[in-house]
């Protein structure tokens, strides 16, 4: 069972553009077993695009192509397909009347662009397309295929979450349906704040018991993402995945986080809101970003109560009420303000716990007592206020990342949480 995939688009040549759709479908294809054996990217054009479907369709039994499937006249992989298999492109009128319906229930006419995504190859599969205009399209070349019984190939939409809900609907069945039971099933878990190296010591009685290619560690700082793989019929394969999820958590330990693959921030939301806690921050390093990431979580509300961003010495006196003695005396950059700033923004705005940073994101302001990259944190809750140092490597972003990270991982700890699901 061979595969491949086609992105198509001038744009995926440049540098803007990232060709995500790609990634998916591997993923995919790789679940139900089959093995992409070419992948590429071209341009809008049509004999490029025609000429590598047609050698795809000669190496492979499943062609995904996604891209150029627009209204506008760059976008040009009906014809470039139609023309290589030797199908004729006719306007289908039952798309046509589809398309018109999906423009009037918002009110608008259909511009008379959109007429050329009812062209529809002759003998090809429409694909319904819930999230846009341009149904995709599923077309059969006979005697394709490394074996010669034929490949399939698929036309879906560049949008990405177009082509992932075409994927879901039409795409993914069909590869399942024939992949006979033979899933390859992905399962994460997450780790906050453990150093790569260290989580890797950890793990190696897992990749002796099951095997090095099926557990990935993928590292950023301060965040760690293991994937553990299973394959085979789903009662054998299941009964793999809870055996490696067993050893796998007992050996991450307090770093872990979640299983499965969520920020860091939503299994904290989730912990605060179950809990019905508030939380505040303080933050001198970050400008916000712990906030920030709290907030992205929907929902949020319910337990964020505000912030407050004192990068001078003014502000974190009157706001926060820290001590201008302690300041002086301390520095800015210290446990004593850390904690201090806690326990201000907590009294002042009433919640149950608050994360304060401060610290040196650099590049500049550095000392040999207090380096790039020194940050201290208090975390203020009901049993009273902890505090951390830490010293980051890396640039500005990456500190100011690992910073809110920990800032979130000590309040997660705090509150005793963890995703079980
Ligand atoms: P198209 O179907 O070619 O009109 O693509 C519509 C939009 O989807 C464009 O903004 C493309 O940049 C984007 N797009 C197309 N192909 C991909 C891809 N492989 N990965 C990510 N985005 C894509
Ligand atoms: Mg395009």
């Amino acid at each position: 069972m061979n595969g491949a995939i086609l992105a198509v688009g001038s744009e995926l040549l440049g540098t803007d553009r990232l060709d995500t759709n790609s990634l998916r479908l591997t993923a995919l294809l790789e679940r139900y077993g089959w093995t992409l054996v070419r992948k590429a990217v071209v341009g809008d054009d049509e004999e490029r695009i025609g000429g590598e479907v047609l050698r795809m369709a000669q190496e492979a039994s499943v062609v995904l192509v996604g891209g150029g499937l627009g209204p506008t006249s760059d976008d040009v992989t009906r014809q470039a397909v139609a023309a290589a298999l030797g199908l004729e492109l006719t306007e289908d009128p039952a798309v046509v009347e589809d398309i018109r319906a999906k423009f009037r229930a918002f009110g608008r006419e259909m511009p008379e662009v959109n007429r050329r995504q009812a062209m529809v190859p002759h003998g090809a599969l429409k694909i319904e397309n819930p999230r846009g205009t341009a149904p995709g399209l599923e077309l059969k070349l006979e005697g394709g295929g490394p074996d010669g019984q034929g490949a399939t190939i698929f036309l879906l939409p560049g949008v990405p979450r177009e082509l992932k809900a075409l994927t879901e609907g039409h795409v993914e069945p069909w590869l399942a349906q024939r992949s006979g039971g033979a899933v390859r099933e992905t399962r994460t878990l997450k780790v906050a704040c453990v150093p790569e190296s260290e989580l890797e010591e950890r793990l190696v009685p897992a990749y002796e018991a099951f095997g090095r290619e099926q557990i990935t560690v993928l590292s950023k700082p301060a965040e760690i993402t293991v994937r553990y793989v299973a394959e085979g019929p789903e009662e054998s394969r299941r009964g793999k995945l809870a055996a490696m999820e067993e050893r796998l958590v007992e050996l991450i330990g307090d770093g872990l986080y979640a299983r499965r693959d969520v920020p860091l921030e939503e299994v904290v939301g989730q912990a605060l809101a179950e809990a019905g806690h508030t939380v505040s921050t303080a933050e001198s390093c970050t400008g916000g970003l712990i906030a920030e990431r709290l907030t992205r979580v929907a929902g949020s509300s319910a337990y964020f109560e505000g912030s407050a961003v004192t990068y001078s010495n003014r502000l974190k006196q009157h706001l926060l009420g820290v001590p201008g003695s302690v300041l002086e005396s301390e520095g800015a950059v210290s446990e004593a303000v850390a904690r201090a700033m806690a326990e201000g923004v907590r009294e002042r705005l009433g919640t149950t716990w608050s994360v304060a940073v401060t610290g040196i994101a650099g590049p500049g302001g550095g000392t040999e007592e207090k380096p790039v990259g020194t940050v201290h944190f208090a975390l203020a809750g009901p049993a009273g206020t902890v505090h951390r140092r830490a010293t980051f490597p890396g640039d500005r972003e990456r500190i100011r990342f690992q910073t809110s990270q920990v800032a979130l991982e000590l309040l997660r700890r705090g509150l005793g949480a963890q995703s079980e699901s």
